[in-house]
């Protein structure tokens, strides 16, 4: 047996860490000792009762996880490789990385890439993946750093703190947009050279334009920030919004797209393509990776102290990344 962070719903519903046979994981093509897991958002809901993202019980939640290979019925993959697995159906439908071993399809699996150790992976997880996913979209869009000003939004949180870390590394003039006063020196640290509270992005009332201030963005929060984002952004400027903490609806208008020409960009992670997903894994180890990446941004936990950090993130009042030591 071994251990594994399980929510049941039988009479009531309960989140606990519990025991787990190996049997009782999904019949996948790789068994995977599970080192290091991490706490994201997607995963405080999976912790709710009536949580609107897991279904079926029991279920062991944890969308991200990396460890080395036990056995695996794919040629791709061999015992004693280090690998990731994130995104897809993990830690959704399909049994996730809070637990000490995890089954999980080949396809869905990307080899750690040299540069990177199984920790630093999960300081990264998701919100890491959805921040470089961001840049590179930016990039591709024609974003370079003498293009101007780059604003993060949710600055704070994971997907915010490693956008902010990454867009510095890549010599970017990064501003950080944070609801938390206590942050602004960790945010200097990790690589803003501004740091502006949510109150100066949204002021009293969104304006359908207003004074061009940034020529990008990377936006995890949505709602009406992101409505004031578009319209701050300068002419031909582009914003990746990714996340919804903020809301998920967008009270905006066209004129940002139509008089400015601004470019809206839609941010996936669970479903990008995996030839784009290991080449962004490569960047995270190499040109997009910054130098302080575990020590500054990340908590390291263990799994007996999920069921705080989980609540804790649905509320805001996390900062940076937060690693689940799993052994
Ligand atoms: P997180 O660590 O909780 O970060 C979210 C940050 O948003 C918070 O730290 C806070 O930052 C800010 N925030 C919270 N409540 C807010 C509010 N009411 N108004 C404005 N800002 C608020 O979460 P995360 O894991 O980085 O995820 C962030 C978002 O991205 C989530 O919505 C998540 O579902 C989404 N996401 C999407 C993808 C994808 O593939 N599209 C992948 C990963 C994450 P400050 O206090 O610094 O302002």
């Amino acid at each position: 047996t071994f251990s594994a962070y399980v929510l049941r719903n039988e009479e009531s519903f309960s989140a606990k860490v519990d025991k787990l046979e190996v049997a009782s994981l999904p019949d996948s093509d790789v068994l995977i000792e599970v080192h290091y897991s991490s706490v994201n958002y997607k995963d405080g809901l999976a912790n709710k009762p009536k949580s609107p993202i897991v279904k079926n019980y029991p279920f062991v939640p944890g969308i991200d996880l990396s460890g080395i290979v036990v056995s695996s019925k794919d040629s791709r993959f061999k015992p004693g490789d280090k690998v990731i697995a994130t995104s897809y159906e993990i830690g959704v439908t399909h049994f996730g990385g809070y637990s000490q071993y995890a089954s999980i399809p080949a396809d869905w699996i990307v080899p750690l890439p040299s540069g990177l150790s199984l920790k630093e992976a999960m300081v990264y997880g998701t919100a890491g993946f959805t921040a470089a996913l961001s840049i590179h979209r930016l990039e591709t869009q024609g974003l370079t750093p003498d293009k101007g000003k780059v604003l993060v939004t949710g600055a704070s949180g994971g997907v915010g703190s490693i956008a902010v870390s990454m867009l510095h590394k890549r010599g970017y003039h990064v501003v950080a947009s944070t609801g938390k006063d206590s942050v602004h020196e960790y945010l200097q640290s990790i690589g803003a050279q501004e740091v502006i509270s949510r109150e100066e992005v949204l002021e009293d009332k969104v304006k359908p334009l207003d004074k061009q201030q940034w020529a990008a963005a990377v936006d995890p929060v949505g709602g009406q920030m992101l409505a004031a984002v578009l319209s701050k952004l300068s002419y031909g400027g582009a914003v990746a919004v990714s996340g919804l903490t903020g809301g998920a609806s967008l009270p905006t208008s066209v004129y940002p797209f139509i008089l400015r020409g601004v470019s809206l960009l839609g941010i996936d992670s669970v479903y990008c393509p995996m030839a784009l997903r290991k080449e962004l894994w490569g960047r995270m180890a190499s040109d997009l990776k910054p130098l302080h990446l575990s020590s500054q941004i990340a908590k390291e936990i263990a799994l007996q102290d999920l069921p705080s950090a989980l609540t804790n993130i649905l509320q805001g009042k996390l900062s940076g990344r937060t690693v689940v030591n799993i052994k």
